[in-house]
């Protein structure tokens, strides 16, 4: 439709970053596109309008901004799931596997009560280990994690089904 193609044209790619042979999609072009942000926040907002849902969880970094917007649309609390030692409070980890080797992310012990329904939220899914080690924390600590959404899915890459696998659906708005 109209909308997938100018929030498609709305994001910027850029060859050779970070390694040469990878095309990386950059949302920051889209982030300061009034029109497209808008329309990318109210895609992503829609399927849970009347859902009640405690929390939006959003991935460093770029899941901080969409996730951020998305929680107050929800009129649901924000939840930061970091690097590894950059929370201050203490916190639960998981290790989750990157292209190339695996690292470790973090949230605060007290982010989700047990049972509280979230959405977990970032720009992009390609291989799924980020938001599987995502989801894998936040059910540590029992949150229902009842939804995951992206702007760009990279379906070659697999991620959404791994998702999928682990009983979460998954919202995407552009391939
Ligand atoms: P995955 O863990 O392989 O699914 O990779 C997704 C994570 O890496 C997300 O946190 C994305 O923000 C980031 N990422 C991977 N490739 C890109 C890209 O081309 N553009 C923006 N972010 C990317």
């Amino acid at each position: 439709n109209n909308f997938a193609l100018e929030l498609a044209s709305s994001i910027r790619s850029i060859p050779d970053y970070p390694k040469p042979g990878i095309i990386f999609r950059d949302i920051t072009t889209l982030l300061g596109n009034p029109r497209a942000f808008r329309r990318a926040v109210d895609e992503l907002v829609q399927p849970y309008a009347g859902l009640k849902v405690g929390k939006v969880a959003g991935m460093e970094a770029r899941g901080f901004i969409l996730g951020g917007a998305l929680a107050h649309q929800l009129s649901a609390g924000f939840v930061p799931i970091r690097k590894k030692g950059k929370l201050p409070h203490e916190t639960v980890s998981i290790a989750y596997s990157l292209e190339y080797g695996v690292d470790e992310m973090e949230m605060h012990v007290d982010a989700v009560e047990p049972g509280e329904k979230v959405i977990l939220c970032d720009d992009l899914i390609a291989t799924g280990g980020t938001a599987v080690g995502a989801v894998q924390l936040l059910r540590k600590l029992g949150a229902d994690v009842v939804s995951a959404c992206f702007v760009i899915d990279l379906p070659d890459l697999g991620g959404r089904k791994k998702l999928e696998a682990l009983g979460v659906e998954v919202r995407t708005l552009v391939e």
